[in-house]
């Protein structure tokens, strides 16, 4: 069964996710084909294009790029359920756990005749049409990575480009919002502690994201009954006095910091 190792890795008492259950809906004419934005242990891409019941799926870390020039690493992961591809929201705990935005969405196409024999042959040239993402690109095997372990090229055509694609369209095609939107839509409390990533870039990632989801959420509840407009001014007001304020004891951090850039101003001059 393809979704086997899809249903083996999580449970579906504990997460959101959907189960796989419902069969796919055959549909005439193109198939579906969806990015999904994946901010987990660490932050990636993931490529799912609708084929033979399921989504095949990629996990690319940098995410696609419509530079021709760039060559982005693409590890192929377990088939994923079709009604998967719509998915946006947080999985609090165990696999894959964190949040997940709808990148891009739309339809492929397959630019070689038979799918599976590209797949086999590890050369499968495709055309999406998503909102973001359009044109010809391929995916193709490279040597090692247990034969997971792929790139995803943009074909040099009128949708391909310098711009990076993935900080200048950085948002939900299906609601709009950042990760914080899509975490302050749940409950951000979960992470106050014990968050998917610790350390590292995307430790604090995390926790700033948890950070605008609670003040979201709050500022959200305080609309639902309004608050007062002095309150609201006030808290303010006594933000910026904490910004402003001289820290007594800068920390080592800090001072590192402010070591750093006196040396990297001294050296431009
Ligand atoms: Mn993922």
């Amino acid at each position: 069964m393809p979704l086997d190792e899809y249903r083996r890795k999580r449970d579906f008492t504990r997460s959101p996710e959907p189960a796989g259950d419902r069969p796919a809906t055959p549909r005439g004419g193109a198939a579906f084909f969806c990015v999904q934005k994946h901010l987990a242990s660490h932050l990636h891409y993931d490529l799912r294009l609708e084929h033979g019941g399921v989504l095949l799926s990629w996990a690319v870390p940098k995410g696609p790029a419509i530079d021709p020039t760039v060559k982005r690493l693409a590890m192929q992961v377990e088939d994923h359920p079709v009604d998967y591809g719509t998915f946006e929201g947080v999985i609090p705990e165990g696999y894959g756990a964190g949040i997940v935005m709808l990148w891009d969405s739309g339809t492929w196409e397959p630019e070689v005749e038979d799918v599976d024999a590209a797949i086999r042959k590890g050369d499968l040239k495709i055309r999406l049409n998503g909102v973001k993402l359009k044109g010809s690109w391929v995916l193709v095997r490279t040597k090692g990575g247990g034969g997971r372990s792929w790139l995803l090229i943009k074909h040099r055509d009128e949708w391909a480009g310098p711009i990076d694609i993935a900080e200048f369209a950085p948002l939900s095609v299906k609601s709009g919002g950042d990760f914080a939107d899509i975490l302050a839509e749940g409950n951000p409390d979960i992470w106050r502690s014990n968050r998917p990533a610790q350390g590292g870039d995307t430790g604090q990632m995390f926790a700033r994201i948890v950070e605008r989801a609670l003040a979201l959420k709050t500022e959200r509840a305080g609309r639902e009954v309004p608050p007062a407009g002095p309150a609201r001014a006030r808290t303010r007001a006594s933000r910026t006095a904490a910004k402003s304020k001289p820290a007594a004891k800068p920390t080592s951090s800090k001072r590192t910091r402010a070591a750093a850039s006196r040396k990297a101003s001294s050296k431009r001059r």
